[in-house]
């Protein structure tokens, strides 16, 4: 099939590398030059494991191409998905002004009976909104699909190739059949359903995940009070089949680009349709409270930032991706250096884009090298589980002449194995 990607962004990108590797002819579109340039490179513009490799190779055999014409990526193409981003409007609700843009600009060129499908993050109730935008500037028959995407960072070839579900939706037959013949190689679930439902779908696994985060904080904070340790709790619960053992981290909050604007986005939502008194609106409040809570509640413990050096390590916001959209580090850095610290630093891959979510400057540096980070620190901030930082022997980092802090803001290390080291230990809810 004859595929176009409007939006060659995170997502974006990713589908149209394993779209053309099933064997379909895929063109991404976007309206940023500069990144259709460096993509017909093979430059991937962000860390994604897998992605280049199958980039470079897709393009090579002439599948996968890329442009910034509205004209050449439509006129051919007999599924046209958008995947432009739906950042958060004033009023805390997806802003849809890229999703509407991109609406129009297809319309003149649709091929009779394309299928338009939105995979960004949207709404229930935004499918009748493009069709009108479409309908104002075509007269060809068009079909319509919600297809939300669940894939997660830093493993999002591995996730779309091995997907747990396909999530459908549609009203008209048609559209369910193309779209599951287009799935099939997954061998994933398909899940064939309204596009309300879809759009539901989305939100609300998002909203459990971070849900399921919050929970496991505030547990953790009792913890901490009552001589519980969250991770022996974690393993009690665990064995109950109805609450499972994956999925908990204790730490600093949720973060990245689709927790924390997907909840907002769907208080805002339930605010807009009546349904205000939820639980949406605590658990945004409580993971945006978090880090500052956290980072006071150690001040007396450590005596005081002022003046620390303090090595933050891992500042994308989870391992194996160079995000830091709404990552932990943009919280806890400003906070450190507002209370006085002197902070540098690491991770093995936001080295470049580091400065542009927090600018460097004489109390702050950014490094590749886990060696010169830790090097006479007064605090070690483990962040995020980089593989880089969890295998890493801290102890070359210890000064006997002085007391020496280890956070271990992810419960990644063993309170005695820091010890031994010759830190003093602060972990979540242990
Ligand atoms: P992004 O910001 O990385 O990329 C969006 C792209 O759309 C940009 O390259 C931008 O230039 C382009 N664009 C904007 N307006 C355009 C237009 N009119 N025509 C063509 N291109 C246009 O966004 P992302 O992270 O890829 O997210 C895209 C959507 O997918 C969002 O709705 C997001 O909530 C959702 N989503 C993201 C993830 C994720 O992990 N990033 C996961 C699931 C769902």
């Amino acid at each position: 099939m004859n595929i176009c990607i409007i939006g060659t962004g995170f997502v974006g990108v990713v589908a149209a590398a394993v779209y053309a590797s099933l064997g379909h002819t895929v063109i991404g579109l976007d309206v940023d030059l500069a990144k259709i340039e460096k993509l017909r490179q093979g430059i991937v513009p962000f860390f994604e494991p897998q992605l280049k490799e199958l980039l470079i190779e897709q393009q090579s055999l002439g599948k996968l191409s890329f442009t910034t014409e509205y004209k050449v990526a439509i006129s051919n193409s007999e599924i046209v998905i958008i995947a432009v981003g739906t950042p958060s409007a004033p009023d805390g609700q997806a802003d849809l002004k890229y999703v509407v843009a991109s609406a129009e600009s297809l319309a003149p060129f649709l091929k009779e009976k394309a299928i338009v499908i939105i995979k960004s993050t949207v709404p229930p109730g935004t499918l009748p909104k493009i069709e009108d935008v479409i309908r104002r500037k075509t007269q060809v028959k068009f079909f319509t699909a919600s297809l939300p995407e669940f894939l997660k960072e830093g493993s999002a070839v591995h996730d779309t190739l091995n997907p747990d579900r396909i999530v459908i939706g549609a009203t008209d037959p048609f559209v369910f059949a193309t779209l599951e013949a287009l799935h099939a190689p997954f061998e994933a679930h398909i899940v064939k359903v309204r596009p309300e439902s879809a759009q539901m779908a989305k939100y609300a696994a998002n909203a459990y995940l971070a849900t399921r985060i919050t929970f496991i904080n505030q547990i953790a904070d009792l913890c901490e009070k009552n001589g519980a340790d969250i991770q022996d709790v974690i393993e009690a619960i665990g064995y109950d089949k109805r609450i499972g053992k994956h999925y908990w981290y204790p730490g600093f909050g949720y973060g990245g680009s689709c927790f924390p604007k997907d909840v907002k986005e769907l208080a805002a939502y339930s605010r807009a349709i009546n349904e205000e008194h939820n639980l949406l609106n605590k658990i945004n409040e409580l993971n945006e409270q978090r880090v500052a809570k956290l980072l006071d509640s150690y001040k007396d413990r450590i005596g005081g930032w002022q003046g620390k050096k303090v090595a933050v390590l891992g500042l994308s916001f989870k391992p194996n991706t160079d995000d830091m959209r709404e990552a932990p580090s943009t919280r806890v850095i400003p906070y450190l250096l507002e209370h006085g610290a002197m902070v540098t630093g690491y991770d093995p891959k936001t080295v470049e884009v580091a400065p542009h979510f927090i600018p460097a400057n004489e109390h702050l540096s950014f490094t590749e090298d886990l060696n010169a980070a830790v090097e006479g620190t007064d605090v070690i901030f483990s962040l995020i589980e980089w593989p880089e930082i969890t295998t890493y022997d801290f102890s070359s980092a210890r000064n006997k002449d002085k007391t020496q802090w280890f956070i271990d803001a992810r419960n990644q290390f063993s309170p005695a194995r820091v010890s031994e080291w010759g830190f003093e230990y602060i972990g979540i809810g242990r």
